[in-house]
């Protein structure tokens, strides 16, 4: 059997044109000769990517770690009631609650999550809490709120007169939650840092008008966010469900670990989407990637995709490739 699976193995690399070990596994080893690390670089989804991106820069330029910069960046967009997928007047669920899910990702390769949450203005500081001071990964619902309210987070009422105005106009129209209801800007941020140390972050408050209790891909780790310090870092944002069932950011790096470039990797990973799940029209899904050269890409499945970049001082938005 081991040798029919060894026979199988050699047959395909050597079919493929890559060498096997020994061992029969063959090692993906990021090429190094990319790595050579030159000052920050930020990549973050959407045009408010730009105000998010310029608050990581501060931190990174100040010293700070590349997680405080990926906490701070997302941060802004958490508080800004004009941005209707993410924390504070992000449009609510079909019963009028704004839920919020929220990941972040450090270079030592430690998570925290967070799913679910209500009443909180920064659930990527709860996120980031759970990471460092619980042994868990991901907390959800009642037990994330208890959890913020224990570590002094102030309780508060996201729901903005505009979001609440918008779901009572969607409520007479529809009480059945269909499958994306236009929004689709979650912020998620990968910076690489002094050391070329990467660090990633994520939150939204998810599809408008979802079920109550649905929770998206934002804080799935592998699905809307993954970092690994040796390769590089990757976001999704869009229809979270096609993310989720194809571990989307996971895949990103994975395929960077492989050798593809940022771009290359996000294009193979929607193609991937494209074809293992039937497709509707307006499905988006957008990728970010960023590897240890400080290479970036951003890529969608539609047009609409747009991604900020900030590095060398500047901050530019940038219209993503797509495969439609
Ligand atoms: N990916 C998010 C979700 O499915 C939506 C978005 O990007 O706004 O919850």
């Amino acid at each position: 059997m081991y040798n029919r699976r060894k026979f199988l193995l050699s047959s395909l690399a050597a079919s493929i044109g890559i060498s096997l070990p020994a061992s029969g596994h063959k090692e993906y080893r990021y090429r190094s000769d990319r790595s050579g690390f030159d000052g920050p670089v930020i990549i973050s989804t959407w045009e408010h990517g730009l105000a998010a991106n310029l608050a990581a820069w501060k931190k990174l330029t100040a010293g700070k770690s590349v997680l405080d910069a990926v906490e701070a960046g997302v941060m802004v967009s958490e508080a800004d009631p004009a941005v209707s997928s993410v924390g504070y007047g992000g449009f609510p669920d079909s019963q009028g609650e704004v839920t919020l899910d929220a990941c972040i990702m450090g270079p030592e390769g430690d998570a925290g999550s967070v799913a679910c949450l209500k009443h909180i203005l920064h659930p990527i500081s709860v996120a980031r809490l759970v990471m460092e001071k619980t042994p868990h990964v991901m907390l959800v619902g009642e037990g994330a709120l208890k959890f913020a309210v224990e570590e002094g987070f102030q309780k508060t009422d996201l729901l903005t007169p505009d979001a609440k105005k918008a779901w009572e106009k969607w409520k007479q129209k529809s009480m059945v939650p269909d499958d994306f209801n236009g929004g689709h800007d979650t912020i998620g941020m990968i910076a690489l840092g002094a050391g070329a140390d990467v660090a990633g972050a994520c939150t939204t408050s998810g599809l408008s008008y979802k079920l109550p209790g649905r929770v998206g891909d934002s804080p799935i780790i592998g699905a809307g966010l993954f970092v690994d310090n040796e390769v590089g870092g990757a976001a999704a944002t869009g229809h979270g469900e096609l993310v989720m069932k194809t571990l989307g950011s996971f895949l990103v790096v994975e395929l960077m670990r492989t050798g593809l470039s940022p771009e290359a990797a996000c294009r193979s990973a929607l193609n991937r989407i494209a074809e293992k799940i039937p497709l509707k029209p307006d499905y988006q899904v957008g990728f970010i990637a960023i590897n240890k050269g400080g290479e970036t890409a951003g890529y969608g499945l539609q047009k609409s995709f747009e991604y900020a970049v900030m590095k060398e001082g500047k901050n530019q938005l940038f219209k993503a490739g797509s495969l439609f």
